[in-house]
């Protein structure tokens, strides 16, 4: 399986090209410290050239995707649902995304995914 790192985000810098202007930043792998410059926006994840890693921008997929795999192993199925709704209402992840962590984590389809966040509004969440 893939690592999954969260993104060492350094120095960001603007680029003016006279017909453009937007931001790069410098992006450093925590697991071989390899560099890469890329742009600031459009990205949430990279792969990194040197060990493959993937790199996120913030380490919400990571989180989520480690509470989807700790299910059944050790956690009620609530825990996963609940880090990745909280998240959702925090707007730091889509219902999209989730669907999509859920499926390659824990095999979990979209409906399912949706049906839980039905139960998870009818019981007060946001
Ligand atoms: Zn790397």
């Amino acid at each position: 399986m893939t690592k999954q790192h969260t993104a060492q985000i350094g120095r960001k810098r603007l680029i003016d090209t006279g017909s453009e202007r937007y931001y790069i930043v410098d992006v450093t792998c925590p697991a071989c410290n390899e560099l890469h410059i890329v742009g600031l926006s459009g990205w949430s994840a990279i792969v990194c050239s040197g060990c493959s890693a993937e790199l996120h921008k913030d380490g919400t997929e990571i989180e989520i995707a480690a509470a989807f795999r700790a299910l059944g192993v050790s956690q009620s199925k609530w825990s996963a649902y609940a880090v990745a709704f909280n998240a959702m209402k925090q707007r730091r992840v889509s219902l999209k995304d989730i669907q999509r962590i859920a499926l390659r984590e824990a095999g979990i389809k979209p409906g399912v995914v949706d049906g839980r966040r039905g139960d998870w509004l009818a019981m007060g969440g946001e």
